[in-house]
Formats: C-alpha cells, structure tokens, sequence
C-alpha cells in the first residue's frame, strides 16, 4: 500500500510516522518548504514524546518520506489523507475549511483514478460530500472515492494513541473505499481494535460528538470545583467518588483553569454553529463554551485574589505556558489569557515551560523567560502553577521558599497537597479544595 498525507502538523505528521511504522509507504506533504527542509534533514518540528525515533526508523528503512509537491506526493496512492488545519474562521465560530477544500481541489487534479480521499482533519458534517462534489467537478474523468476517517489522537501521548486506539471511525459510501481503508487499519484488527464503518456524515459527527462530550465533562467538574471552594467540599474526593461509577467513568474530572489546545474550544464552537444551523440547537455545549470562556478570563482575578488584591509592581512566577503538558502546543492556552491579565494588574511576569517557550514567544510579550523553574521564581512575589508537567510536581520546596520573595503559591493543576503545602509553610491555593487540606 502507499498513501500520501496533506498536512505534516501534529495530527499528519504522527498519522504518517505510524501509518509507516504499519508497514506502508507514506508521502508525508505539507506546502510549508521550512518544516520539509527540516524533516528532510533529520529535524522533528514539534515536540511530540517518541516521534523523532518513529519518523527515523521509518525514513531509514525507505518507507517514510517528505515533499513540498502535492503532485509528487500523491503519485501512485491508493489513498490521499487531508490532515490540514481546520481553524476556527474570523467571526462566526465555523470552522474554516479554505485549506481543506484547497487540499481536495489539488488531490483530485493530481490523483490518478480509484484513489481514495480521505479527509483526517476534524471537519463539520457535509464536508465529505463537499469533497466529494469538489473531485467529481476537477476530476469528472476520474473515479475519485470518498471517505471521512476522524482523528483522535491527543498531543503528548499520540503515538501510542494512534497505534492503540479505543476506535477507529470510518465513514464511506463507497465498497472500494472500505476495501482500501480497511487494509490500512489491518494491523489494528490483529489488536482487536474495534473499527466502526459509517456513512460520512455520521463519522464527521462522531468526531465533534467526542470533543464536545469531553469539553463537558471538563467543564463540569470546573463548576463542581468552584462549588466546592464555596462550601468548603473537595472537588478531587468528588471526582473520585463519582469517577469510580462505571458510568461516569474517572478520566477527565480533573478540575483546572478551564481547557485550551488546539481542538475543543475551536471544535465545540464550530459544532454549537452547525447545531444553529441545523435548527437543533445544543444547549449544553452552548453553555460549555460560555462557561469556560469565562472561566479562563477568571483565573487571573483568583490568582490576584490569592495575592493579597494587587499585583502593582509584584513579580510572578509562572510555570508552564502549553495547554498541557507533553507538548509544544501553545494554541488556546490558558497562559494566553492568564499572562496578560496578570502584565495588565501590574506585574512582571517570569516564566518557564520545558518545550513550549519558543512557541509562546510568538504571541506573549514583555514576560522573562527562564531557563528553569527556579530561575522563573527568583525574587517572584507568587509562584503560579499553569500546565502540570512531571518536572513541576516535585519541586524543591525548601529551595522554592528561599527563591521566592513571599511564599504564595497558586496551583491551578492541584498537582500539589494542600495540608502538605501549608505545612511547609506556603500560603497555598488551588481549585476547588479547601486550602487547609
Ligand atoms: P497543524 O496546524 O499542526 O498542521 C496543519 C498542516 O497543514 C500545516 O503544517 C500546514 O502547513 C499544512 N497545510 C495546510 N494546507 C495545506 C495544503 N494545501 N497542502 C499541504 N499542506 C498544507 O494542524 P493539526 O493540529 O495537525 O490539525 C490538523 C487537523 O486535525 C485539524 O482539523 C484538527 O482539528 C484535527 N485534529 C487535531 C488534533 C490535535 O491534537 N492537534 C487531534 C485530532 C484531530
């Protein structure tokens, strides 16, 4: 088999890497000539934990390869993937599908006939028959097939969630589609990895179904969070408690800052459009996006809160800017809003993430940079937790106290104990437990 994939970001890049490591061979394209020029030449241009072996092993063994030219790249495919970014469009909260629909505009030119376009990218209902008509209009001599194939892989663990997935959603209307599509996927069926065939409709649902669930499940826990701080209750023992109802389910009850990244707030606000749209609007999902909106432009006022009521002239710490850990990914962080609210109270803000620094450089100004944590809290007012990677959770305490100026902590990952944190003497707060333990 050889397939090409549109798009060398976080989702085309490890799709490719793994599609190769399953033993077929991959064209990776992107038209974005430095990101090639750096694969090309050995270079991984995101972080991702284990892509730089994957993507080594698999160009060295002649099954894995990178092009700026679509036309080049798709020669000979059995199957195009459209993996490009589907970002929300300035205004009205759709998703903006110009790279998609370009993507496919260019494959059906390019494609030889009986190749299957495959759209990757998280892309609202009707775009797979858009693609469809798109390749039928370009293309009317070719039999261009169809299919919509969802990715959910998450950022930081996205090898591992590629080759072990919960599921695989194939939408199609087409038999040559689901022949070719299930013998990608083969290596999966030996693992027992259950593949769900669909129509196109319903995969390209399924997808913003996910998103918006868990974007509620978040968000949830976060309103159950700040009950808890008003009456005095534990938000971790809550999630617990409920979590452990096989119902419920334990995963994503961890109460924070409100979510980021580059997927829910973009993907439940283009499915709460296409629900108005549709004339079957969702409420819910309404209420998820407006709620965590408002949660994130309220972290600033807790930490200031915690503060003592001003930051005029204060300096704080702040670790980690990435929407979580694992990654580079700066996109919808958290610290895109939290840092400047904090710069517009009056502080000076020091900062530092393990590999999301040169990102966060592009879009935060005026914020000093540090090589390591406790050089971000040398002379800081108050230390803010942002992003819980592993080499935040066991930090030196007694070595934290001596570098701050005041012994304020806010961690708004609850990576900390709070009896713990006030024993050592810290003026603690995190969300949604009471601040004694
Ligand atoms: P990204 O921005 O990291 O990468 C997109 C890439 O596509 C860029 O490198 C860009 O240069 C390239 N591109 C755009 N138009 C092109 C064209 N016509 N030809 C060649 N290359 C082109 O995006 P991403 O995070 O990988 O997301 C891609 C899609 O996958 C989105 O729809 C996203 O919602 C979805 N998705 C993302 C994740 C995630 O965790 N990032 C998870 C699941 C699904």
């Amino acid at each position: 088999m050889r397939i090409a994939m549109i798009g060398t970001g976080y989702v085309g890049l490890v799709s490719g890497a793994c599609f190769s490591e399953f033993g077929t061979e991959v064209v990776c394209v992107d038209r974005d000539a430095g990101k090639i020029d750096r694969l090309r030449a050995g270079e991984v241009p995101i972080y991702e934990p284990g892509l730089d072996n994957l993507i080594a092993s698999n160009v060295q063994a002649g099954r894995l390869s990178f092009t700026t030219s679509l036309s080049e790249g798709v020669k000979g495919a059995d199957a195009v993937f459209i993996a490009v970014g589907t970002p929300t469009r300035r205004g009205d909260g759709h998703a903006d599908l110009t790279y998609v629909y370009q993507a496919a505009r260019e494959i059906s030119a390019a494609a030889g006939s009986g190749t299957v376009i495959v759209t990757k990218s998280t892309v609202p209902v009707g775009t797979g028959r858009k693609v469809g008509e798109i390749a039928r209009e370009v293309a009317p001599q070719k039999a261009l097939h169809v299919a919509s194939n969802p990715e959910f892989l998450r950022e930081g663990s996205a090898i591992n969630d590629f080759m072990r997935p919960d599921r695989v959603v194939i939408g199609t209307d087409s038999d040559h589609a689901r022949e070719v599509m299930h013998a990608l996927y083969r290596p999966l069926y030996l693992i027992e990895t259950p593949v769900i065939f669909t129509e196109l409709e319903t995969a390209e649902l399924t997808k913003y179904a996910a998103n918006a669930f868990l974007a509620t499940k978040i968000t949830f826990i976060n309103e159950i969070a700040d009950l808890c701080e008003s009456v005095g209750a534990n938000v971790h023992d809550v999630a617990r408690g409920i979590g452990l109802d096989g119902r419920i389910g334990r995963k994503f009850l961890h109460a924070g800052p409100g979510y980021g990244g580059s997927c829910f707030p973009k993907d439940t606000l283009a499915l709460v459009r296409t629900a108005e749209e549709a004339a079957a609007p969702l409420r819910i999902v309404e209420t998820v996006v407006a709620v965590n909106d408002a949660r994130k432009a309220r972290m600033a006022e807790k930490v200031i809160a915690h503060c003592g009521g001003s930051l005029d002239g204060r300096t704080v710490a702040v670790l980690g800017l990435t929407f979580k850990p694992n990654t580079d990914d700066m996109r919808e962080a958290p610290s895109l809003s939290l840092v400047p609210a904090l710069q517009r109270a009056g502080a000076t803000v020091r900062a530092f993430d393990p590999e999301g620094m040169d990102e966060a450089r592009k879009s935060l100004s005026d914020v000093v940079y540090c090589t390591n944590a406790y050089e971000a809290m040398e002379g800081a007012d108050a230390l803010v937790i942002l992003t819980e990677w592993n080499e935040f959770r066991n930090l030196d305490l007694d070595r934290a106290k001596q570098l701050l100026r005041a012994p304020v902590v806010a961690d708004l990952r609850n990576i900390y104990d709070p009896a713990e944190m006030a024993a050592a003497g810290f003026h603690y707060d995190s969300i949604g437990r009471p601040s004694s333990g």
